[in-house]
């Protein structure tokens, strides 16, 4: 492909759910995009297992900002980025969701009077405490288009004072991502024995948020609930958790749980498309809730996705609800599944990525609707 930057659209992304959630829209740019990986989360295993799986072609740029201050993160991308696009301009940047990636993307793109997309618009906690609050109230007031997920991210915006010419509501581009990955039931049969589990006889957990993590008490608190449930309980350990474990002194905390890697996205959606229950501190994950037809206990102090609560997903706090919650859902899974199975994702049919470069051609900021390339 040819290494030509300018005039295409700068997709900038730099953690694991990003790439889940731009893939097919890079699907669907083709040649015309231009993909910048910040290096905030680069690693491997949230990095580039994801690239394969989803058939993308490496980032024709990697920046190196990880392992620093969320300050010297945001404003060492927003330099970086800026530096890029003042050599080759970029005809609009794209950014998703609510990282320190998607805020210097943001700058950038400001910076250099580049219109902006973003991708996952509207999403609000109303916790002032979440940096990830502040990254997407930033980075939508400074959007040329918010494209937003639902009605109710819609009804955000506007409660901001975004005006509707600023918004388009597209669904959300996790169900398209979903579908493209999601693995056949025979390779999910040997993940389960992979894994050493059975269907609806286990539970996927994942942790990573500061508010949860960066704490040893609320850790190991977590820790303990899960490994209290009467079934096992399949852990992908993120990196950050990892070092919280390790500096909490929490590692035989982990001996009660089948802790893993961070797995794939194939395996983690194959995983979690049988297994009984999650409990999770995710944000993606209450969304693939919703698309495979599993519920999800929401370990954290708010959410940003009320769509989904009281249909898949129940927000807890840290402590014994945990426990007490997840053993309900876990009293009869196959009525639960049945009874989910006929509850439409409130995230869309898998074309909001269509939807995404609709509005962006209707606005101009790309020159006619673009199909895939062959
Ligand atoms: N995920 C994954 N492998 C794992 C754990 C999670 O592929 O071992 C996926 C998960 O399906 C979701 C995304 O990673 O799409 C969520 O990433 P993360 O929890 O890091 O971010 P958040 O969604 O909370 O912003």
């Amino acid at each position: 492909m040819s290494q030509d930057r300018s005039g295409r659209v700068a997709i900038v992304l730099g953690t694991r759910p990003e790439i889940v959630k731009l893939a097919g829209l890079v699907r669907l740019l083709g040649e015309r995009s231009w993909v910048v990986h910040t290096g905030q989360h680069y690693d491997a295993e949230l990095s580039d297992v994801f690239f394969a799986q989803f058939g993308l072609q490496p980032p024709l740029d990697a920046l190196d900002v990880g392992g620093r201050t969320r300050g010297a993160q945001i404003g060492e991308a927003t330099a970086r980025l800026d530096a890029l696009f003042t050599d080759e301009r970029p005809a609009a940047v794209v950014v998703q969701g609510d990282t320190n990636s998607a805020l210097a993307g943001a700058l950038a793109a400001n910076a250099g009077g580049i219109a902006l997309v973003h991708v996952e618009a509207g999403l609000r906690s109303h916790d002032r405490a979440m940096p990830e609050e502040h990254n997407r109230v930033l980075v939508d007031h400074v959007a040329d288009l918010c494209l937003a997920p639902t009605a109710t991210s819609r009804a955000n915006l506007a409660a901001e004072g975004i005006p509707d010419e600023r918004i388009a509501v597209t669904g959300n581009t996790v169900v398209e991502a979903v579908q493209q990955l999601l693995p056949d039931p025979d390779e999910r049969r040997d993940l389960l024995d992979s894994h050493g589990v059975a269907r609806n006889g286990f539970v996927l957990s994942t942790f990573h948020r500061p508010e949860n993590v960066d704490d040893a008490e609320r850790l190991a608190t977590i820790l303990g609930q899960l490994g209290a449930l009467p079934v096992p309980v399949v852990l992908p350990v993120h990196p950050r958790l990892a070092a919280r474990v390790e500096g909490f002194g929490l590692r035989p905390r982990l001996d009660a749980l089948h802790a893993v890697p961070p797995l794939g996205y194939r395996e983690f959606l194959g995983l979690f498309a049988e297994a009984a229950l999650a409990v999770s501190d995710s944000g993606g994950v209450q969304e693939e809730a919703s698309v495979v037809k599993r519920p999800v206990v929401v370990v954290r102090r708010s959410t940003e996705r009320p769509e989904v609560l009281g249909t898949f997903s129940e927000l807890v706090a840290v402590g014994p609800d945990i426990g007490v919650a997840s053993e309900r859902w876990l009293d009869d899974p196959v009525a639960v599944h049945e009874r989910l199975a006929a509850v439409p994702s409130p995230y869309g049919d898998g074309r909001a990525s269509e939807l995404a470069l609709d509005a962006m051609a209707q606005r101009q900021l790309i020159k006619q609707r673009l199909l895939p390339e062959e």
